[in-house]
């Protein structure tokens, strides 16, 4: 077990006109036996990232420590750190179980007896639900397998660091959440410090003892899934968690009150949220929104349905909001269908504390979080 500490990590690719920044004065702390994902698109520098840690990347700036020991000058080797990698290598002419025993048979590692070595594939297979192909050779394994496979070996080698590159990417989705499940399990039981990296938001928030997001090289935000879920930073966080993404739309303050879809979306102007321009963005996740029309402390929108599709349990409507020829387009996921069929005039509504407000962006495109709606809702 393990802090990892990284600070000001930069690394630029190539030179001149071919130079491409994959990290920009990244900094994290990463707790002992902490879960620690970072989530961003691809090409943000998530792997370069984790390539620093484990000495594979040389960053022309920035420092990382494991353990409290500067890692500057120390070989990869030395590291005490295990990486999977997102396209995972396994010995062809092995079988299952000579792949995941090879780590515990060479090098620093080969200190352990075969009853050892059984014990700990057995723990890390049974987690991974391979148990049953140790005499398969790769080749008569599906992807997901092997994949599950390489995983494996970095997981049956004690480390500080278990540095965990997008590693059920090539897992289908029912497999995905299942494994998810068992590596969070994993993770609480070998409190062991982990730093994930994944595209996916649902890894991140089912994972994560925190999360930190990357875009283009840079850390957005850190914190728990419920700070980033409930209060991103920015809308590139709020559009990166969500699936259909939280609904946009511009609103202008007049006389008091934040106006927009034509003036069909209407809300009070908290007395808090400082708007110089005049003008800002509402954030609405389509999951917060419910039909039928709120009481008191809500926010009230109505509008016509022109589209409604089941999802399994869940409801998807899109709603037109404001006037006829140029509406704003609302996602609603919704419980029940609560009878509305497409064509239907329905009204909405949802708490202020859930309508997030954003200031426009200067210097990105992403406008920066101002609060929820309400003056109460600001938790901190
Ligand atoms: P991610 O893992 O988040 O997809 P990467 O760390 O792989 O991102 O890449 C970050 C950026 O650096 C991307 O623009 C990528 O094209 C670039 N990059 C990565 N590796 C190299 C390399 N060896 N040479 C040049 N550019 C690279
Ligand atoms: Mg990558």
């Amino acid at each position: 077990m393990a802090t990892v500490r990284i600070a000001n990590l930069c690394k630029t690719y190539g030179t001149g006109k071919n130079a491409v920044e994959a990290l920009r004065d990244v900094d994290l702390d990463i707790g002992d036996g902490e879960f620690f994902v970072v989530l961003g698109p691809s090409g943000a520098g998530k792997t370069t990232l984790l390539k620093s840690v484990a000495g594979l990347v040389d960053a022309e700036a920035g420092d990382v420590e494991i353990a409290g020991v500067p890692m500057e000058g120390v070989e990869p080797y030395h590291r005490n750190v295990a990486m999977a990698f997102e396209s995972y290598a396994l010995y062809p002419q092995k079988t299952v179980f000579d792949n995941l025993a090879s780590p515990l048979r060479s090098g620093r590692t080969g200190k352990y007896s075969a009853e050892q070595q059984r014990q700990r594939i057995e723990a890390v297979t049974t987690t991974l639900g391979i148990a049953h192909l140790l005499k398969r050779f790769p080749r008569e394994l599906s992807n997901g397998q092997r994949q599950r496979v390489a995983l494996g070996r970095v997981l049956v080698r004690p480390a500080d660091v278990y540095l965990l590159d997008e590693p059920l990417s090539h897992l289908d989705a029912k497999l995905r959440a299942q494994m998810r499940a068992e590596l969070k399990q994993l993770g609480e039981m070998s409190n062991t410090t982990s730093l994930y990296v994944t595209h996916d938001y649902q890894e991140a928030l089912a994972l994560g003892n925190r999360i930190a997001v990357l875009r283009s090289g840079r850390v957005v935000q850190v914190g728990t899934p419920e700070d980033i879920w409930r209060r991103p930073v920015d809308t590139f966080v709020a559009k990166a968690l969500g699936q259909p993404e939280i609904n946009l739309f511009d609103v202008t303050a007049e006389g008091g009150a934040l106006r927009g879809a034509g003036g069909d979306l209407s809300l009070p102007l908290p007395r808090h949220l400082d708007l110089p321009a005049g003008r800002a963005r509402v954030g609405i996740r389509p999951r917060d929104l419910q039909l039928g029309a709120g009481g008191p402390g809500t926010l009230s929108l109505r509008g016509r349905v022109s589209l409604a599709e089941r999802l399994g349990r869940l409801m998807e409507f899109s709603v037109d909001v404001g006037p006829a020829g140029d509406p704003e387009h609302v996602i609603v996921v919704a419980d029940s269908d609560a009878g509305a069929r497409e064509g239907d005039v329905v009204d909405l509504h949802l708490a202020l504390e859930n309508v997030h407000v954003f200031a426009p962006g200067a210097p990105s495109e992403d406008s920066v979080r101002l609060g929820p709606a309400t003056h109460e809702g600001v938790a901190r």
